[in-house]
């Protein structure tokens, strides 16, 4: 069996400067890997676990130059240039060699301790603002063993640290981390296991658990819920959401109505997730919404 590498992550995207993923000014790393599957997704490029390409055939000029370097014979070069996405290995020569941004590598190795140096650059912006660093995805937890290094050295600065979880993961994986981690967002997508693996490709029983484990632990937990209208906004689920935050002792929650960002990219990606048609959701109809949590005695935290 081999080693295990836990000295570096994949990380998508790093988004400086962002004001919506905890308090303060922060910084985001979106990492890759997701182990569920919503229809909804609106990170899709963040679903597999590790780099991938993603074709923008509408900007190819024919130069072939992709199809020349490619060390598996995975560019077809027709009108357009084409990847066969069995043969490609991702790794990255072509995306390197395109002049017209045709194909890009999403996702990219990078070392702990590099990550650790590029993200303690904004430390005075953190420590001036009440800021610090969150971890997305994908799902962070997919990458867990080097998470748990990155959130231990960054709390070990006296950084605020946060994650965005969809709460799939084993517990044995979250006990370390918990001594440096803040803040949680945990997903609640659905409270009906049956209906939550429709949605999402697996059901809820352990997402559940490790929302009650966290709601007991220190860390601050911060109920989130992705509305999609026609499939998770009906009332027994609000009543049933809300009578989850009560039973734990959560008064709030955030609501981020969907949008539907996540459609554009999928058809540029060898995505495991099948289109999803349906409109972005209008502010109105998010206030509409979360008045059911109100009445309920939850405040609400809207995301738009
Ligand atoms: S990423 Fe590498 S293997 Fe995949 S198509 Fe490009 S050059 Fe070929
Ligand atoms: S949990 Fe998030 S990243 Fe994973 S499939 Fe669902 S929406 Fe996408």
């Amino acid at each position: 069996m081999g080693t295990v590498v836990v000295d570096e992550v994949v990380v998508v995207d790093v988004q400086r400067f962002s004001l919506h993923d905890g308090p303060g000014i922060r910084t985001t790393v979106f990492l890759k890997g997701c182990p569920l599957r919503c229809l909804w997704c609106q990170n899709p490029e963040a679903v597999r676990r590790g780099p991938e390409i993603a074709v923008y055939a509408e900007r190819c000029e024919h130069s072939g130059r992709c199809g020349e370097v490619c060390p598996e014979g995975a560019i077809r070069l027709g009108a357009l240039a084409r990847v066969d996405f069995d043969r490609c290995s991702a790794c990255g020569a072509c995306a390197r060699e395109c002049a017209h941004d045709a194909i890009r590598l999403i996702g990219r190795r990078v070392n702990i301790d590099e990550l650790e140096g590029d993200l303690l650059r904004d430390l005075a912006f953190f420590e001036d603002s009440g800021g610090g660093v969150t971890f997305s995805g994908g799902e962070p937890m997919v990458q867990a063993p080097a998470l748990g290094s990155l959130l231990a050295r960054l709390s070990g600065r006296g950084v605020h640290t946060a994650i965005e979880t969809c709460g799939l993961f084993p517990w044995s994986r979250m006990a370390p981390l918990l001594t440096s981690l803040d803040l949680v967002y945990f997903d609640v997508k659905h409270m009906d296991s049956a209906v939550h693996r429709r949605l999402t490709g697996l059901g809820n029983e352990l997402i559940l658990a490790n929302f009650a484990r966290l709601a007991n632990s220190p860390v601050e937990l911060v109920a989130r819920m992705p509305v999609v209208p026609g499939f998770n906004d009906d009332e027994e689920n609000v009543r049933a959401t809300a009578d989850l935050l009560h039973t734990h002792g959560l008064t709030r929650i955030h609501l981020l109505g969907y949008h539907g960002l996540g459609e554009a990219k999928k058809p540029h990606l060898d995505s495991p997730l099948a289109p999803f048609h349906l409109a972005t959701m209008e502010r109105r109809d998010l206030e509409k919404f979360a008045s059911r949590f109100e009445e309920r005695g939850i405040d609400v935290t809207i995301y738009d």
